[in-house]
Order: C-alpha cells, then structure tokens, then sequence
C-alpha cells in the first residue's frame, strides 16, 4: 500500500482539540506523523485551502439489502457514503429477514467487505424479528458485531421490553437507539400536524407524538442507567426533554438529520412525496430548536437517516408513497450550507458531529486522526459551490427534496484504511 502524504491542509480533528495547517503522513493504512515532508516515494495530495477531517460518520443509515435491493444496496449505499464523504456508516436493522441473528449480521458485514467501500458497523435488532415482543439474543449478537441495538423503521412500542432492552445491553456497554413514536398519536398522519396541515387538509402527526416516548425512554434511562439515544430528533419537547436530562446525569445522546434543520412543513404544500418523512418536517420553531439544540451541543450527532426508496414506490400520491429520503450525497453540503455558512456553527463543532461524537456513542476506534489511527480522511472543500443533480448519485435511489438546490461544500478525497476510495479532483 503505497504511502499518502497530504499537504498544506487546515487539519482539523476535534478528538484532539486539534485545527491547523499542515502536513499529514499515511504508512501502511495508519496515520503516521504531522508536519511530515515528501520523500518522494508517497502519492502527494495537494489539500491547499482544503480541510482535512478524521473520516466521517453517519450512525444511522439504511442499506436495505437484504430484501429491498430495488432501493439500495449495500455495495451502492456504502458507494453514495463515500460520495458523501463518509468513511463510515452504521446501517438500521429494517431488513428482510431484520437483523436480528448473527447469520444476518454476518452478512451484511461480508457483504460490505465485498463491495469495499466504505466501513460497515451493525445496529442490530432490540426484538426478535422486530415484533416488538421478545428481546433479541443480545450477546450474540454482540459477539457477531452489533454496536448498537434499535428497532427502527419502528419505535421499540413495549415499556417493559424497552426497560429489559436498556438492562441488557448495559451488560455490553451497548446503546440502546430508539425511532420514538407514538402510534395512537401519528396513526393516518402524513405530515406535521399544525397549521400548515389543516389549511393543506392531510393529517397531522402532532410533536407529541416524539414527546411523548421521548420523555418514557429518559424515565427508563434513568431507572436503569442504560444508554439511550434517541434517533432522528425533530421537536423543541423532545430536545428540551434531551437537555434537561443531560442536566440529571442521564445517559442520554441524541442526533438530528439535515432536513430537519432545513426544512419546514411548508414544503408540503407542494404535495411532493420527497418531503414526506418521519418523523415529519415540523413547523418553523421545531426547526429552531433543532439548530439551537445544535449550538448548545445539546445534539451531538447529526445523521442522515438515509432511507432510499424506487422511484415507484416514492413517485405516489402523498397519503400512498413511503416515508423517507436518501441523504448520503447531500448531507456535508447542507451542514455546510445552514450551518456553518450562517454562522450557527463553527467547523470544528461540526465535525466534531460527524466523527468523534458518533465514534464514541457507538465505541468503535473511528473518528479521530491521531498517530496510529486507521487512516480514515476525508478531504473537503469547503468553498465549492455545486448544484444537487439526483441524476449523479451513486444511490440507487434519488428520493431527495434537495434536487436543484445550490449548496456550498463537498467531499473531494476521502481515504479508507489507507486507500484512496473515492477522488473527485
Ligand atoms: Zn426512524
Ligand atoms: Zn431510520
């Protein structure tokens, strides 16, 4: 494996507090040493007015395969990552068979290594087959792989499995993720119930409908001392209820997804299915809360919730088509552009977000950039312009409401282990 040397980057890796320009070495798929200089035996690239980031993660991805390989799959999900700058993901359980043995786990992880893109990390299933009854075999699953555990695509509905979900994987120091929902709440729902939801005329999934499990997870947490991470946050109740517990010493993270931060309810008046997700885009204040919850670092993780779906499944009437949008290729952008651009967050906050703080919920030795570190980087160009054509994607789906939208900032090289995966220069 030949030797990279990156020069005349701004570095930038928050797990050491560390932000300057530089020159950084990679030997044998290892960060080797800063401020190093050429041999001339290396693959030199130029990173001048680029940042240099530990590679980016995105905890909470859907791949799709096995079982729903029109969407995706894996050797295309891990490619759209990688397009997106990410040198890892961690992908949800909602397959077919779930992942909820370590035949499946196993496979999904041979798979991943067979299409050798980017890395792989499982979340799988809290309940067998994701029925929300019986607890699936943890430590098994553990032993095969499995970071995390979640039944997401659906909330985990049972209090007393939840309570049993958080005692277990304490046992593995695992965190127990949960899509909190309350089906009595959004049952029929499409959309944010609010205002824009009554003049549009389509149901509504109130924010209780967050709030509410929300704010029993934390109780359980607590009760418990297990780790919880609430998924894809999109109210000012369930943020709030987030900090406040933070306060109490609970355990508790919780990450949010770009559109969230984007994107209001309005969008729906164009009854496009491409801003039909859940939880749903909420009213102009939820969307502030998100960003605030951001700042305050309340939020320490953003995610994508990548979640492709064909184009004839996605391309029905609103009340018929399936929740969820791809967001692999547009995330950094987005983060770049309402985020940093207006100034709510600074580089290193954001990428502590996107490396560090994921790593660390998750445990796995990612995230960082220091000496003997595997040598996951990605280059970004932080002043780029670029125009989101779906037509580009390396997804196999192009479910997104970001089509035509003018963003700043994208990856440009992103390096695995040592290897250079994917080169936009
Ligand atoms: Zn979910
Ligand atoms: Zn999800």
């Amino acid at each position: 494996m030949p030797s990279i040397l990156i020069t005349n980057g701004r570095v930038i890796d928050p797990s050491q507090n560390l932000d300057r320009v530089t020159n950084l070495l990679i030997e044998d798929g290892r960060i080797a040493a800063y401020d190093a200089k050429a041999n001339g035996q290396e693959t030199v690239i130029n990173a001048t007015n680029r940042i240099v980031s530990p590679g980016l993660i995105d905890m909470h991805v859907h791949l799709r395969e096995p079982g729903f390989e029109d969407d995706e799959t894996i050797a295309t999900g891990t490619a759209a990552a990688l397009a997106g700058g990410y040198t890892s993901v961690a992908c949800m359980p909602n397959t077919d068979p779930p992942i909820d043995s370590q035949g499946t786990v196993e496979f999904v992880r041979g798979q991943a290594a067979r299409a050798d893109n980017c890395n792989v990390f499982v979340v799988a299933c809290v309940s067998k087959n994701r029925e929300g009854k019986e607890l699936a075999e943890i430590g098994q699953l553990v032993e095969s792989g499995a970071v995390a555990f979640s039944d997401d695509g659906a909330p985990i509905y049972n209090a007393e499995l939840m309570r049993r979900a958080f005692e277990y994987c304490l046992m593995f120091d695992k965190p127990v993720m949960n899509h909190v929902e309350i089906r009595e709440l959004s049952e029929g729902g499409v959309m944010h119930e609010g205002l824009t939801s009554l003049i549009l005329g389509l149901s509504g999934i109130p924010p209780a409908a967050e709030d509410v499990m929300a704010s029993r997870d934390i109780a359980l947490a607590e009760a418990t001392g297990g780790r919880y991470h609430l998924m894809h946050v999109s109210t000012g109740g369930s943020i709030d209820a987030v900090r406040r517990a933070k306060l109490r010493g609970v355990r508790v993270t919780t990450e949010v997804c770009p559109h969230h931060f984007t994107l209001t309810d309005e969008s729906l008046r164009s009854f496009d299915s491409n801003y039909k997700m859940k939880p749903p885009l909420r009213a102009a204040g939820h969307r502030k809360g998100c960003i605030d919850g951001l700042i305050d670092g309340t939020i320490e993780v953003i995610v994508t919730d990548h979640a492709p779906h064909a184009k004839e499944k996605k391309m029905q009437e609103l009340d018929r088509a399936p929740f969820g949008i791809v967001g692999l290729e547009t995330a950094l952008g987005l983060v770049v552009t309402k985020l940093i651009e207006p100034g709510h967050l600074d580089w290193p906050t954001t990428l502590a977000k996107m490396t560090c703080n994921p790593a660390r919920i998750l445990h796995i030795p990612k995230g960082t950039l220091q000496i003997g570190a595997d040598a996951d980087v990605t280059i970004i160009d932080p002043e780029v312009r670029w125009t989101v054509d779906p037509a580009e994607f390396k997804s196999k789906s192009a479910n997104t409401p970001f089509a035509g939208w003018e963003l700043t900032g994208r990856a440009e090289v992103v390096i695995v282990g040592g290897r250079i995966k994917f080169d936009r220069r």
